[in-house]
């Protein structure tokens, strides 16, 4: 008797244990996805999609995010140009509790059902915790959307802190494999963001976190990186590319070519099956018009509405009218309670 062939094609191989079984991609299958030529592209993309709609659904979940600390990073995180330490144009300033509050409504008649405060700070300090719980307090008393915050690194107290605020989900991102990290940042530690990770998620927050690609890794430390994250199974993976700021230190680094950045997401969808994926800054640059549509029919499941932190995104309507033409229905806030 012969034995069937044991197909070795890891596409083939992703249709089984991915999509059938739910089983992420390993390491070394996501870097032999990420070596895939472009005459498969369209193939990989066709089976992300099939994955995203099976494990998580049609619903696309819509963000906004608002900045209420901008600017004055006393961090060297080489792509932001919210740094301090950098010549780049973003000026420090602080938004008001009112004006946060008017973001948070202007954002849930978007549909969106997250509101997301960010920070630019290593960690909050208690002037802008005590901000934060004015701002989270006036924003539940009056809009109906869950609140999110990205603050950086917190400690003990402070997650606890946030927890009891009614914080629903907590941001932070590894921002790229563990072995490219030093390359990125040299003012904190992969491992200090790491321990704020593992802390949200006792504290029962969700977890947000994810990355910039396109920060000069190699296709073996985004594998590394998809890994790295599938090994912390957050609840929610916003996937940024890079936009090469001016005056920052990766300001002279190429864009990420679209083929490359579609293929990096359709991987990361293999590799982690059940996650929220958000398409999060950089895209416009990196895709084109084109790219929403592609990333959304080729593993993504969220997106951010509206303006980028210091960067200019798609208009709101855009993002929207095109989740009706992909008959994509946004999540409801009652699903996500
Ligand atoms: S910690 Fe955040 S705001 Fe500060 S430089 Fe790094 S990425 Fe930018």
């Amino acid at each position: 008797m012969t034995q069937a062939p044991v197909d070795t094609d890891v596409l083939a191989i992703a249709r089984e244990q991915v999509l059938e079984r739910g089983e992420g991609l390993t390491q070394e299958q996501t870097l032999e996805v990420l070596r895939l030529g472009d005459d498969r592209l369209e193939e990989l993309l066709a089976l992300a999609h099939e994955v995203r709609m099976k494990w998580c659904g049609p619903e696309v979940e819509v963000e906004g995010i608002i900045s209420l600390k901008t600017g004055g990073c006393p961090e060297d995180c080489h792509f932001c140009s919210q740094s301090g330490l950098f010549q780049s144009p973003v000026r420090a300033a602080w938004l008001d509790i009112p004006s946060l509050v008017e973001a948070a409504k202007q954002t849930a008649k978007t549909g969106a059902t997250e509101f997301c405060i960010v920070a630019a700070v290593r960690g909050p300090d208690e002037r802008l915790m005590a901000q934060v719980a004015a701002g989270v307090e006036a924003i539940r008393n009056e809009v109906d959307i869950q609140v999110a915050c990205s603050l950086g690194m917190l400690t003990q107290e402070q997650v606890d802190q946030l927890a009891a605020m009614g914080v629903h989900r907590y941001n932070h991102n590894l921002e790229t494999a563990k072995s490219h990290f030093p390359q990125v940042v040299t003012t904190h530690t992969w491992e200090e963001r790491w321990d704020t990770l593992r802390m949200v998620r006792e504290a029962g927050m969700e977890v947000c976190c994810g990355g910039i690609l396109g920060m000069g890794e190699t296709l073996e430390q985004r594998a590394e990186f998809a890994a790295q994250l599938a090994e912390l199974e957050p609840d929610e993976v916003p996937l940024n590319f890079l936009n090469p700021r001016p005056g920052t230190p990766f300001g002279d680094l190429e864009v990420l070519p679209a083929a490359d950045a579609l293929r990096a997401v359709a991987a990361f969808r293999l590799a982690l099956p059940r996650t929220i994926l958000r398409f999060a800054g950089g895209r416009e640059i990196t895709l084109g018009d084109l790219g929403a549509k592609q990333g959304i029919l080729g593993g993504i499941n969220a997106v951010i509405v509206g303006n980028y932190l210091t960067t200019l995104g798609r208009p709101a309507e855009a993002d929207l009218d095109l989740l009706g033409e992909l008959k994509m229905p946004i999540k409801a806030l009652n699903e996500t309670l």
